[in-house]
């Protein structure tokens, strides 16, 4: 199945976010032309029977920006618009992530181009683990790890664990799980990490609130996006006292004025889930796919409404965590809140950044905002070259210390803000400073051989 490209081309937002950066701080032009390219592109075309005995082809991609921090790192998803240029903005991205809270690795990024929810539980084991098969060593443990991400999880990470091990000599299997991090506990994940992406969303906003003397509680927000990063984002938001008043997912856009209880909304959630599990074990995979995706809606208080008037709710924060290209020339100018906080990858395209900083509104951009998946990521790699367990209450703590640190030990988000300051800029063009000028300093140090 090959993959049209989409009319919306991702990546050209990341070389315009890019060449803003640079120019503002005058990056060196040599390594601007290494970073503006990536390394390495991989596209696999692989086939998998289906539960039917047909076979069908897939594509697939993986994508290395660059390594020269560390080895490639960055999530893996599944979703029908995957695309080669999507793939490299994720990858560049991740390159961006790791640059600014100061974790040794690169940024890299694949996926597979189909729709998971069309699938069975078994079709979807063959394909993650034909895949995985079909990198061969495009992954590996110190060269390049995949992660979760959009519909991803960690019960496929245990399949690429488990196809990627069963590829190495058995004598070296042992020491290469951490080929890929988002892994269940059981199988080497850390504790912490299913959280760890919307708990950094939370502490980059528990900052700004102290920056700027804001009480969160009692205070209003919406997410769209209800997934792993969304619903953590909601469950941590809460004992702040702040109130969910809208929310979106595959399944629509809702509003909630007087508010819907997170872990409530996760729990009406889980129950589909268990439902689902049940008509698996039964076979019953027709009566799963007639059911369509497990998600927010028909629970009791939610109020559709079509998705502008969503996006122009009115709140003091909005945080998007779901896909690319959300906040737009259109959509910035609706937008009724005092921050964005972004969950997910790209969802705010330059021109939309660019009314929002007319308008005043307050952005931390993904590669700041939502790199607590990643931080953890590198905990959950450690933990397994190292061999050991660490406690949920020290993984908490040093992803803290990373993504926002304090003024002895500056995080990420310190370093942003310092940035903005330095070169007047907005925080998204200020955390590709914060990057680049880490890069920049690499590749002087290091030179370019011959
Ligand atoms: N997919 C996540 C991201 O976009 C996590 C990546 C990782 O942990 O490697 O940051």
């Amino acid at each position: 199945m090959a993959s049209s490209p989409k009319e919306y081309n991702v990546y050209k937002s990341v070389e315009r976010q890019f060449n803003k950066a640079a120019e503002k701080m005058g990056l060196d032009p040599d390594v601007r032309a290494i970073l503006s390219k990536t390394n390495t592109e991989t596209v696999v075309n692989f086939p998998v029977e289906m539960d039917n005995g047909e076979v069908r082809m897939f594509t697939g991609y993986r994508v290395q920006h660059n390594n020269v921090l560390g080895p490639y790192k960055g999530g893996l998803r599944f979703h029908p618009e995957v695309d080669i240029n999507e793939v490299r903005a994720l990858a560049s991205w991740m390159t961006w992530k790791s640059a600014i809270n100061e974790i040794p690795f690169g940024g890299a990024k694949g996926g597979i181009t189909f729709d998971p929810a069309e699938v069975s539980f078994r079709e979807l084991e063959h394909i993650s683990r034909r895949f995985t098969y079909a990198l061969g060593n495009v992954i590996g443990p110190e060269y390049d790890i995949p992660a979760p991400d959009v519909n991803t999880n960690a019960q496929i990470m245990a399949w690429i664990l488990d196809t990627y091990l069963l590829m190495q000599p058995t004598h070296e299997r042992a020491r290469c799980m951490h080929v890929v991090t988002g892994k269940p506990i059981e199988s080497g994940g850390s504790l912490g990490r299913d959280r760890a992406t919307g708990q950094g969303v939370v502490y980059c906003i528990e900052q700004w609130a102290t920056d700027n003397k804001f009480d969160l509680k009692g205070s209003t927000y919406f997410v769209q996006g209800f997934g792993n990063v969304g619903s953590w984002t909601a469950k941590l938001m809460k004992p702040h006292g702040a109130k969910m008043v809208a929310v979106a997912d595959a399944t629509g856009n809702f509003v909630c004025p007087d508010g819907a209880d997170p872990d409530e909304l996760i729990a009406y959630m889980d129950k589909q889930a268990r439902e689902r599990d049940e008509l698996r074990k039964a076979r019953q995979e027709d009566k799963i796919r007639a059911l369509g995706p497990i998600g927010v809606k028909g629970y009791p208080g939610l109020k559709e409404v079509d998705k502008a008037t969503f996006l122009a709710t009115k709140a003091d924060i909005f945080v998007p965590a779901a896909l690319e290209n959300q906040i737009t020339n259109e959509t910035a100018k609706t937008l009724n809140v005092r921050l964005v906080a972004e969950g997910a990858n790209g969802p705010t395209d330059p021109d939309g950044d660019e009314i929002l900083w007319s308008r005043k509104i307050d952005v931390i951009p993904d590669i700041l905002c939502n790199s607590g998946g990643v931080i953890v990521s590198y905990f959950e790699w450690l933990q397994n070259k190292r061999s050991e367990y660490w406690k949920v209450s020290d993984v908490v703590s040093k992803l803290k210390e990373k993504i926002v640190g304090d003024e002895q030990q500056p995080g990420g988000y310190l370093r942003v803000r310092d940035a903005a300051k330095e070169f007047n800029v907005d925080w998204r063009t200020a955390a590709y400073v914060v990057a680049l000028r880490r890069l920049e300093k690499v590749y002087k140090e290091r030179g370019i051989w011959p």
